[in-house]
């Protein structure tokens, strides 16, 4: 074993980890759950019910990654709630290969790449914001596809969870809450992707764009890690999405691969916390 062997063990004599997604002992994330995640982007607006409320002329397309049920929505909870740092470089490392295959479904015009905002709460408690290193990693990923992108946290939200709320209720908790932060100059005629983690039902992407859309700005599209199926739909079913004419998520043959069989997801209440 070379040095960096014996220094991950002895990392896991002090701190045991287990797979955020399953519970599999001794892997940050297992070969099963991250395959959920390894797939080509693929269109999942058609889910969210709040996206195109707002009377929006062309409803905004959405990419996604992960089909945002069992083990891979648990991952992202493992990363948002359960402190799982470890997890933030793997996540935006799936963001970055799934901006890089969408890039070329993009306008040519340099982009904007934003973060749905968290609350200051929500930064607090997790020490950084997330969702915004993931905005970072989704503009590297735009560049490896060859177009001008840059990452910046433009727009604010209010305190106010939408842990526990229904499509309605996070509808009307979030609008007004997301504005542009002050200072922002020139977002007039900027073309913007928006970026979150998880696509519910699109109040908060909803929201980004009005926002931005009333300071002259044009949201183009938005990419998440996952997306939740709306309420009643067939689980472990493959969602029906458009996906990208794109290799698959690459550069994760590092990944560590777990040879024991994965244990049953351990599931977990609650959406993400923003
Ligand atoms: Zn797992």
């Amino acid at each position: 074993m070379d040095l960096r062997g014996w220094s991950r063990e002895l990392g896991r004599l002090v701190l045991p980890v287990a797979c955020a997604g399953c519970g599999l002992d001794d892997v940050v994330w297992c070969g099963r759950c991250r395959a959920l995640y390894d797939r080509a982007p693929w269109r999942c607006e058609q889910r969210a019910r709040r996206l195109d409320e707002l009377g929006l002329a062309d409803p905004l397309p959405v990419w996604t990654v992960a089909d945002g049920t069992g083990p891979a929505r648990q991952v992202v909870v493992s990363w948002k709630d359960h402190a799982r740092a470890d997890l933030a470089p793997l996540l935006a490392q799936v963001l970055r290969g799934a901006a890089r295959a969408v890039a070329c479904s993009l306008p040519s015009a340099p982009l904007l790449v934003v973060p749905a905002p968290s609350t200051a709460a929500s930064v607090r408690r997790r020490g950084s914001d997330l969702v915004a290193r993931l905005a970072v990693a989704a503009a590297d990923g735009l560049r490896d596809g060859g177009r001008q992108a840059r990452a910046a946290r433009v727009v604010r939200r209010r305190g106010g969870d939408q842990v526990g709320l229904g499509a309605r209720e996070r509808a009307r908790n979030m609008a007004g809450r997301v504005t542009v932060r002050r200072g922002v100059v020139g977002l007039d005629g900027a073309r913007v992707v928006l970026v979150d983690d998880v696509l519910t039902t699109g109040a908060t992407l909803a929201a980004c764009r009005r926002a931005l859309e009333a300071r002259g700005a044009v949201v183009v599209a938005a990419l998440t890690l996952a997306s939740t199926p709306p309420p009643g739909a067939a689980r472990g079913v493959s969602p029906q999405g458009t996906a990208v004419g794109a290799p698959r998520t690459a550069g994760l043959a590092w990944w560590s691969e777990p040879t024991a069989p994965t244990a049953p997801p351990t599931g977990g209440p609650g959406a993400p916390r923003r």
